[in-house]
């Protein structure tokens, strides 16, 4: 393989970007990834050439033939991230190179090509310099950026494509979960896992969430938010829900959440959580957790407090664990102490009201 070439992309604005009017309305009330700016990035990759052609150009269909492997074989890896509007108007990415370094471990899983560290984040600087006015104001708003990657040549037979097409959007955003801050409820799948031993649990590629959506329809109609996941070989341990990572606060103020097991999606919310809990003096363990811990510790009181975290919806608090013919609430089920710091001491620093002590924030 060829050397990547140095990131210089070219750059084709749109003819008929939305109005200032148009755009407004959207950021008004953005939901989640309802909309999209009016640029996207792309770029291609070739054995031969390496990554080559980065561009923005207008947001648009992407023409694919029905060949084209990722339509057969799933051979596609994704991320996301967010951009922050602070209060003087510069805006701030949270830890991209995380981000790159997970998209580059997924796309090894999915024999994929690494996409460069300073492609990844040009990528981003470039699309938001186009369509900055779409970076949102105001408090729990930001940019969701999604940058994918996936198997664009056109061949049946199975092994890794020889071309690859990398993609960035970008989607203003609000809340995730349309109830706010409320606490949710989460629905014990144990039927399904999301990931095995050995399988791609661990990388953020489209398969995982495909299968993750019957369980979640199975959610949705006992009124759960998302689903929660077990092991695939005990059914046993806890792994993470459909999109986040779990965390317990104990009653002797220590803070609990599932190890790395390898089938688990490494959260960068997650981690940076461990560190903040820490700074805040809270213990911090990343160990098993059965889900017999979890209905116990709500029943006798040894767990105080249940949040998910993830990108997009943050710190969410966990209202009640429920599954067929029971249900596990921690505390009073209302958003606990701990769970609202943590939260707290996350958004200051991402939306700039707070010292940024580990050099988090990028600016764009
Ligand atoms: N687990 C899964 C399965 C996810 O999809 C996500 C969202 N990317 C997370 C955890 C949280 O990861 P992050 O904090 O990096 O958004």
């Amino acid at each position: 393989m060829t050397a990547s070439p140095a990131f210089a992309p070219t750059v084709e604005l749109h003819p008929h970007p939305r109005t200032r009017d148009e755009l407004g309305v959207i950021l008004a009330n953005p939901g989640f990834g309802n909309y999209f700016t009016d640029h996207m990035f792309l770029a291609k990759w070739t054995p031969d050439e390496g990554w080559a052609y980065p561009r923005i150009v207008p947001y648009g269909p992407l023409t694919l033939d029905p060949a084209t492997a990722v339509l057969h074989y799933a051979q596609e890896v994704f991320e996301g991230l967010k951009a922050y509007a602070h209060a003087d108007g510069s805006i701030w990415l949270f830890r991209p190179e995380a981000n790159a370094e997970r998209m580059q471990r997924s796309a090894h899983r999915l024999a994929l090509p690494e996409l460069p560290t300073d492609w990844f984040i040009g990528s981003i600087k470039a699309l938001i310099e186009v369509d900055a006015a779409w970076v949102p104001n105001g408090d729990e708003k930001s940019l969701y950026l999604r940058p994918f990657m996936f198997a664009s040549e056109r061949f049946l037979g199975v092994r890794p494509s020889q071309h690859v097409t990398y993609g960035l959007i970008s989607s203003p955003a609000g809340a995730y979960f349309p109830e706010g801050l409320k606490p949710v409820s989460i629905w014990l799948s144990t039927e399904y896992a999301r990931a095995g031993a050995g399988g791609t649990g661990a990388a953020k590629c489209g398969g995982n969430y495909a299968s993750s959506l019957l369980p979640q329809q199975e959610a949705a109609a006992q009124g759960c938010a998302q689903v929660a996941f077990l092991d695939s070989t005990e059914h046993k341990w806890v792994e993470e829900l459909g999109g986040m990572n779990l965390f317990y606060v104990q009653s002797d103020g220590s803070i609990v959440t599932p190890e790395l097991s390898g089938s688990i999606l490494e959260g960068i919310t997650r981690d940076s959580l461990i560190t903040l809990a820490r700074d805040l003096g809270h213990e911090v363990v990343e160990r098993r957790v059965s889900i017999d811990e979890w209905r116990d510790g709500c029943a006798d009181g040894t767990i105080t407090e249940v949040f998910a975290c993830g990108t997009a919806a943050v710190v969410t608090p966990i209202r009640s664990l429920k599954w067929e013919g029971g249900e596990a609430v921690p505390g009073d089920g209302e958003a606990g102490k701990v769970t609202s710091e943590l939260r707290a001491a996350l958004v200051d620093i991402q939306y700039g009201r707070a010292p940024d002590r580990h050099g988090w924030l990028q600016q764009v």
